[in-house]
């Protein structure tokens, strides 16, 4: 492995996930308000299964928006009703049209990332849980061949029957889908500390770096989802906090944005939506992405 400098010199790419309230293109608006380069976008509302077709007025006001605004990363964020895990095999079904016309939806926006969750096995079991996501996935492939947009499967904290909470089950479903082409990671912090990855520990950081090369490449990684955890390492449970004031605190953060192997990878917050906290999240993670000496981060 080589050697991780302290310090990187290229451009940050930061940003958060932000409402699309008003209209697509007024995420965008919103990202630039707050200084970001950086934007994670639900295209819909993500809890329910109907979707209104995007028109292309509002395909062009949000390209021309972004055009104006100079260089910012777009990813967004599948809904969460989809299940490609599910032993149910109409939702399944359904789950693999939404995540088509989703990936429709960032190729006609120009988005190149779309971030899912693999989904749960709802006692169906693990190993066939991931064989479901995977054939899901050919299936979701083979109907968008040529697309640009990515595939990102997001690590989870393996709440419930939930699946890709180990980097080996991410490994196994990006294995078993096979066009690796199409397919990238999505690390979230939070979640990853939930499953029992213990970044706090410099060493055990490395250690799972070292795991994540071996089982995914790092190069895989398209994009770190930046969020401090509520619940103690390994508890399973996914609930995000402000970037230090949860179990992880400041100094992981730090790691990660001087970590050179991770500069040019985009980073965005979804910590709690609070009044002004988007603001004061991005401000502690720019200082800490220049300074290390910041309270022994
Ligand atoms: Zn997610
Ligand atoms: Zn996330």
């Amino acid at each position: 492995m080589r050697p991780v400098p302290l310090r990187s010199t290229s451009p940050l790419i930061l940003g958060a996930h932000l409402s699309i309230a008003g209209g697509l293109h007024k995420a965008l608006l919103r990202a630039a308000d707050l200084g970001c380069n950086a934007l994670q976008i639900f295209t819909h509302s993500p809890v329910q299964w109907r979707v209104k077709p995007l028109i292309p007025e509002e395909i062009a006001r949000f390209r021309e928006t972004r055009a104006s605004l100079g260089s910012i990363a777009v990813a967004s964020h599948a809904g969460y009703l989809i299940n490609l895990a599910s032993p149910e095999r109409a939702l399944r079904e359904r789950s693999i049209r939404m995540m088509i016309r989703e990936l429709e939806r960032c190729e006609a926006l120009g988005v190149a990332l779309l971030v899912f969750h693999p989904g749960a096995h709802m006692g169906g079991g693990e190993a066939r849980g991931l064989r479901r996501v995977a054939s899901s996935l050919r299936k979701i492939h083979a109907s968008t061949a040529g697309f640009e947009v990515k595939t990102v499967v997001e690590n989870t904290a393996g709440q419930g029957s939930n699946l890709g909470w180990r980097f080996e089950q991410i490994a196994h479903i990006i294995d078993l889908a096979g066009d690796a082409s199409r397919l990238r990671v999505c690390f979230d912090t939070a979640h990853a500390f939930a499953a029992g990855y213990d970044l706090r520990n410099r060493g055990l950081y490395e250690e799972m770096w070292r795991q994540v090369e071996g089982l995914i490449g790092l190069k895989n990684i398209a994009i770190f989802h930046l969020n401090d955890a509520t619940a103690v390492c390994g508890s399973l449970v996914d609930r995000h906090a402000h970037i230090g004031q949860g179990q992880i605190g400041q100094r992981p953060f730090g790691w990660i944005l001087r970590d050179g192997r991770f500069a040019r990878v985009m980073k965005v917050i979804e910590t709690p939506k609070q009044a002004g906290m988007d603001r004061k999240n991005l401000a502690l993670l720019r200082r800490l992405t220049r300074s290390p000496a910041i309270r022994g981060a």
